[in-house]
């Protein structure tokens, strides 16, 4: 039966098809980390729906938020009038806010993807400000509708759209290649680069309705920022008066060891856009955002799918789930594990250029050892080693993807309840799989 569902798959479904060219299998149960696969076979994923099975595949709280709320007679779907689960997940989501942020803020239930919640975001900064335009990052992903491609950085899946006039595209901080050179030095240049930008008044730089950034580039190839770089981004906006949206799309819930991203820097955001985790695995995207840029009308931005009940229901018990249950701690300890692990394996293994991340959300940059390295060192990204990892990857069970500027960087995003054992034999799977690949 598996192999006939593959085979219907390549005929109907658009060859566009992302994880499906990689992984052929037909996921027939989950639970926890593990898929099972039609033909029986096991696996450990590594990829959680792209970092939003915070507490990994039906966990139980879950499940249970969703039955109870199925047999309560709720209507699952009512626009955006008030539900008693609205009302609960908006607790659970202001009770998990940073202090600074939460206690002064408002929600806005956008429809039911991230690129949805972006999309609010980066219009209701205009609103605001009466401008229009926007500040954003190379490497950057908001996702796929127009304005959210607009700010993302890959110039691949943007074509044939045009590339966003109105945006100004500014390097992000990644150390490993950073235009600017390694380290605190490097993050210290590129954050002068943006203040003088903005300042040159040659610069083409029109004042922008904000600044959009991830804490954690997640499909730019797990890259995070410095926690001083964030700081000067705050500086240099707030006192530009220019909106700064921080995109918690991949990173929040807990994922980077903290519940949200921004916590770690100790930046305060006009807005921070929601999605993935929230929903507990049922799709539900939002913005929140600083009561003062609260000016739109009623009507001013509508949606039909703006909050599902069972979403809600299932994305609060998530929320409380690893608030209550030390999963932030946890994911800031294992990730810890695992990058030192990862760390050691590359000073043995030399197609590791680079093990990052924060948390669990690591990435592992593959190169060509024997190409020149660039001048900050770096060799040539790999990503044909890379395939051929994640291939091997697949054969022992561990499903990985990957991302970054050339594909060559391998993500990890174990959900946040991965148990120590399991931590072991992803490390194992992978050592082997990079060591067969290499070979
Ligand atoms: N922002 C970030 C940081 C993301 O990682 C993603 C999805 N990978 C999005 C926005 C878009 O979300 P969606 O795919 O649900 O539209």
């Amino acid at each position: 039966a598996g192999d006939a569902i593959l085979r219907r798959q390549r005929v109907r479904e658009s060859a566009a098809r992302t994880y499906a060219r990689s992984f052929p299998i037909v996921p027939v149960r989950a639970h926890g980390m593990t898929v099972e696969g039609a033909d029986g076979r096991r696996y450990l994923d590594c990829l959680s729906g792209a970092g939003t099975l915070a507490l990994g595949h039906n966990h139980p709280t879950v499940l249970t938020a969703i039955r109870r709320t199925l047999d309560s007679g709720a209507p699952l779907h009512l626009l955006d009038l008030a539900t008693a689960e609205k009302d609960d997940f908006t607790t659970a989501l202001f009770d998990s806010l940073p202090p600074g942020f939460g206690d002064r803020s408002r929600v806005h239930f956008c429809g039911p993807a991230g690129t949805d919640a972006v999309e609010a975001a980066l219009k209701l900064m205009q609103t605001a400000t009466g401008r229009r335009g926007a500040l954003a990052f190379t490497g950057a992903y908001h996702g796929m509708t127009a304005g959210a491609l607009a700010v993302t950085g890959a110039v691949e899946v943007k074509s044939p759209l045009p590339s966003g006039g109105e945006v100004t595209r500014l390097p992000y901080p990644y150390a490993y290649r950073c235009p600017f050179g390694e380290g605190a030095r490097g993050a210290e240049l590129s954050a002068t680069y943006v203040e003088r930008l903005l300042d040159d008044p040659s610069g083409g730089v029109l004042p922008p309705a904000a600044m959009i950034l991830e804490v954690v580039q997640g499909e730019g190839g797990v890259v995070p920022a410095p926690d001083g770089w964030l700081r000067e981004m705050r500086r240099i906006t707030t006192e530009r008066g220019i909106p700064l949206i921080v995109d918690e799309v991949q990173t929040g819930v807990g994922r980077t060891g903290a519940m949200w991203a921004v916590e770690h820097s100790g930046i305060v955001p006009d807005a921070m856009v929601l999605s993935k985790a929230i929903g507990g695995s049922l799709p539900l995207a939002v913005v929140v955002y600083r009561e003062e840029y609260d000016g739109w009308l009623p009507g001013a931005h509508t949606g039909t799918f703006r909050g599902n009940t069972l979403a809600m229901a299932a994305g609060a018990a998530t929320l409380r789930y690893v608030a209550e249950h030390g999963l932030v701690e946890r994911a800031d300890l294992l990730g810890a594990r695992l990058t030192g692990r990862l760390d050691a394996l590359k000073g043995r293994l030399p197609v590791i250029g680079d093990v990052r991340g924060r948390g669990l959300m690591i990435g592992v940059e593959l190169v060509d050892p024997s190409g020149e390295p660039d001048r900050c060192g770096a060799h040539p990204a790999d990503p044909e080693l890379a395939r051929r990892v994640r291939a091997e990857c697949l054969q022992r069970g561990l499903i990985v993807e990957l991302g970054g500027r050339h594909d060559a960087v391998l993500r990890l995003l174990p959900p946040l309840t991965v148990t120590d054992e399991q931590v072991e034999a992803v490390l194992e799977r992978l050592a082997e799989a990079i060591e067969a690949a290499s070979r």
